[in-house]
């Protein structure tokens, strides 16, 4: 049978979401289709993404020239948490054992994927350590998160900034984003030196 086209442009745009399989789209295109102020409602939230950038000191989301977090005067600005994603700092946040600032890497080292240290968040790292005592390397515990780790550990040090890794519990291979908010704050807890 030949479907609607805008019912069909809606599905096709749905399956590209992750996670989103072709029948979970074409559901969700129905369900839109008849429930026009959720399609609404939708459609308004989509529009407000349009604002939405890059923090320009630490690379999360922002509204505006800085995020809430680089904003939030009341955050401890002596201490940086690196991670490797928006959605790690976001899970690192919901642990709630955090106060200080991020930065966000876009990635971690990865030589074989052509993936090198100009390709990641670096330089605004180094730019951003005066009045830093203590760099957290919470990237993921896998072997590009690693190298990573020991990367940024070595060229932080030589700029005179104390280093410490997330210690115990986290997922070993996984990413932080998928770790529950206990674990992390455990692991942040109970950081070493590097
Ligand atoms: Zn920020």
């Amino acid at each position: 049978m030949r479907y609607p086209e805008s019912l069909l442009k809606l599905s096709r745009a749905l399956a590209r979401l992750p996670g989103v399989g072709p029948k979970t789209a074409q559901k969700l295109a129905l369900f839109l289709a008849f429930h026009k102020e959720e399609a609404e409602g939708l459609r308004e939230a989509l529009e407000g993404l349009k604002a939405l950038g890059v923090c320009q000191a630490c690379g999360n989301l922002a509204e505006g020239a800085l995020c809430p977090i680089c904003q939030d005067e009341g955050r401890d600005r002596r201490t940086i948490a690196v991670v490797e994603t928006v959605a790690d700092l976001y899970a690192l946040e919901r642990s709630g054992e955090f106060r200080g600032l991020y930065h966000v890497l876009g990635g971690a080292l990865n030589p074989l994927e052509g993936i090198g240290p100009q390709a990641l968040n670096l330089e605004g790292l180094f730019r951003r350590l005066q009045g830093v005592e203590e760099v957290v390397l919470a990237t993921s515990m896998t072997v590009e998160g690693e190298a990573t780790a020991l990367y940024l550990a070595e060229e932080l040090k030589k700029r005179g900034v104390r280093v410490s890794r997330p210690a115990y519990g986290l997922p070993v291979g996984g990413s932080l984003e998928y770790a529950d908010e206990v674990t992390l704050g455990k692991a942040l807890e109970g950081r070493r030196p590097l």
